[in-house]
């Protein structure tokens, strides 16, 4: 019988990166900053703070980003989008970042005010299209550009192709990454990247990963996202809506197996969407071989 969860045979030591979310309060702040510093010892390639929808955390992702900068040795990428907004005021952010010495920008679209289900319309000054931001970013200086991906079709996108012809046109402005919309299905994004190779995308297009903490919550967010819900995952996580401690260790298992398959089968990053929350990344991380370092010390041990 073969094992629940098996040792990842992967030899190489795999990447990671971790995205946070800017905190609302100071009890949240803590809960980030604490998450911050249990992570960082795992030497991550770059931790990411994503920026509220129609910019609306334009100051605390700035104010998140900067801290990262200013007292630890990680690697900050700041989320940027461009939806509701002039050119010169999404130049002004990057131009800020800039002098706060952060060197790398995820460049999104963002959703359309009211939601998914209105279509995208730019601002009439703003910029057009995503890859017009990519390009601007490049254009401003030295900084490192990733962007969006999604392996099972944007919610907006016609088809999958629509979706590759998008990321083809990012990587063409000069995007040096792509990072996926979470996934639970791991042959959906071998499927992406086959597509995505065949068209000629050569940067890396990293899988973003979800540890799931909240089964329901992470359901409906994914409706949202156009990510699918397997019914094996549903199964998993049935009943357990107020068995909080069973829930995690259903959580951890579902994970581990899922970023376990993605390194044996030859990934060598992944990025976890943490929620803020260290616990179970910082679990799955030491499953595929990360070790926490003492302060100094560049690179993790595979
Ligand atoms: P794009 O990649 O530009 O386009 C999305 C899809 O729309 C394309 O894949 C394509 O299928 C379709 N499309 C676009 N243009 C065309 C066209 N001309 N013709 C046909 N189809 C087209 N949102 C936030 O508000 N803040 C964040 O911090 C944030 N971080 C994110 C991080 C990641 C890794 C991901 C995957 C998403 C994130 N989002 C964030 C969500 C994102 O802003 C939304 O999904 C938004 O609706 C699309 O932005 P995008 O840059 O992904 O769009």
């Amino acid at each position: 019988m073969q094992a629940f969860v098996r040792p990842s045979r992967a030899r190489a030591p795999v990447a990671v990166s971790f995205e946070f979310f800017p905190p609302k309060s100071p009890d949240m702040e803590d809960q980030l900053w604490q998450s911050v510093a249990r992570l960082a010892p795992l030497g991550p390639e770059f931790v990411s703070v994503t920026y509220g929808a129609g910019g609306s955390t334009r100051e605390r992702t700035h104010a998140t980003v900067a801290r990262i900068a200013r007292e630890t040795d990680l690697k900050p990428a700041a989320h940027l989008t461009c939806v509701g907004a002039t050119k010169d005021e999404v130049d002004e952010v990057v131009r800020r970042y800039g002098e706060a010495g952060v060197r790398h920008v995820v460049a999104l679209r963002g959703d359309p005010p009211g939601g998914l289900d209105e279509p995208y319309r730019a601002h009439p000054q703003g910029y057009q299209r995503t890859e017009d931001l990519v390009a601007a970013i490049k254009r401003a200086g030295d900084f490192e550009v990733s962007v969006s991906a999604y392996p099972e079709g944007h919610p907006q996108s016609e088809n999958l192709l629509k979706d590759v012809e998008a990321l083809k046109r990012k990587v063409d402005a000069g995007a040096d990454r792509a990072i996926t919309q979470f996934f639970f299905d791991n042959d959906v994004y071998f499927r992406f990247l086959d597509m995505a190779r065949a068209a000629g995308i050569a940067i890396p297009i990293v899988p973003g990963v979800v540890p799931v903490q909240n089964f329901r919550q992470t359901a409906n967010f994914a409706r949202k996202t156009g990510a699918g819900v397997p019914a094996w995952l549903a199964r998993r996580f049935e009943g357990l809506d107020d068995d909080v401690a069973t829930r995690r260790l259903v959580a951890a298992a579902v994970c581990a197996e899922q970023v376990i398959d993605l390194v044996d089968r030859g990934v060598g990053h992944i990025h976890f969407y943490t929620m803020n929350k260290a616990d179970l990344v910082f679990a799955i991380c030491h499953l595929i071989g990360l070790r926490a370092q003492a302060p100094g010390t560049a690179e993790a041990a595979a």
